[in-house]
């Protein structure tokens, strides 16, 4: 049996109770990675921690909300003394609060940019000077083609995600000399609880929009960020994947 691509090394995800962050904490767990699940709730991540038993691999439960400066550190801390590194780092947890932009309150707008461009750029803080201290590591964090594109109706949304697109960039520059990479997915449309909500019509206008004739699934998305933080993706750095069927080219 061949060895698998990520032994020893440790991985955090982010919102990984379910949708796109279960995915991708299952296809590390797979390849060999201890990977740390995050949710906002106490057993949040049990059906995920048990995903990745069925597939043989080793994952921890830990409950953090990313927008809460002390809870990331207190992650951070205990992820760090238990294991002395983080090799990868995957951003994934995320919310929508869609509305109009004349019926989108500053609250709506507050929430969406805390959870999902504050909740990075803590995150990302909490775990930096480890990861360039040990000259090496991978950030990988999950924006979306509405960062690139837009969407009416959400702009806080788009705000975030675009914003998330230049923090890459911009961390990407500062880690690079120190062997961290930092890369940016931007999925298109895929079939998770936060689609789920979108009404019937509106999808079926969507996938006529995708070339490969299929919304994406959670699963996509993990092999990207598997690719992402294989030996074969070293050379790449401060990049955007878009993951989206053809959705957007
Ligand atoms: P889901 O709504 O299915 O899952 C969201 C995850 O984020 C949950 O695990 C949730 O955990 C967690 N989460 C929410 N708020 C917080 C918080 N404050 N702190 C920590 N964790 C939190 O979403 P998806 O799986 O669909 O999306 C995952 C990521 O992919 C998001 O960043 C999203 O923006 C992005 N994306 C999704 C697309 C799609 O089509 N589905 C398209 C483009 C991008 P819990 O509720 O258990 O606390």
């Amino acid at each position: 049996m061949s060895t698998p691509l990520l032994t020893s090394k440790i991985a955090l995800v982010t919102g990984a109770s379910r949708g796109i962050g279960r995915a991708i904490a299952v296809t590390l767990a797979k390849s060999g990675a201890t990977v740390v699940c995050t949710s906002t709730k106490a057993g949040g991540c049990d059906e995920t921690l048990a995903a990745c038993a069925d597939a043989a691999g080793k994952a921890i439960a830990a409950v953090c909300d990313v927008s809460d400066e002390a809870q990331v550190e207190v992650l951070a801390k205990s992820i760090l003394d238990a294991h002395g590194k983080l090799d990868i780092l995957v951003n994934n947890a995320g919310i929508t609060r869609d509305n109009l932009f004349l019926r989108m309150g500053a609250e709506d707008f507050d929430a969406v940019v805390d959870t999902n461009l504050r909740g990075p750029f803590l995150v990302c803080k909490a775990f930096a000077r480890a990861m360039a201290k040990a000259r090496g590591g991978r950030i990988v964090n999950i924006g979306s083609v509405v960062g690139i594109t837009g969407n009416a109706g959400q702009v806080n949304y788009a705000a975030s995600k675009a914003g998330l697109a230049g923090m890459t960039k911009s961390l990407a520059k500062e880690l690079a000399g120190r062997n961290v990479t930092c890369n940016l997915i931007a999925p298109g449309f895929i079939a998770t609880d936060m689609t789920a909500q979108i009404p019937e019509d509106l999808k079926a206008g969507m996938l006529k929009e995708i070339p490969l004739g299929r919304f994406g699934a959670p699963e996509d998305i993990g092999a990207a960020v598997l690719f992402l933080c294989s030996e074969a993706a070293s050379y790449i750095t401060g990049q955007t994947l878009v993951v989206d069927g053809g959705m957007t080219m």
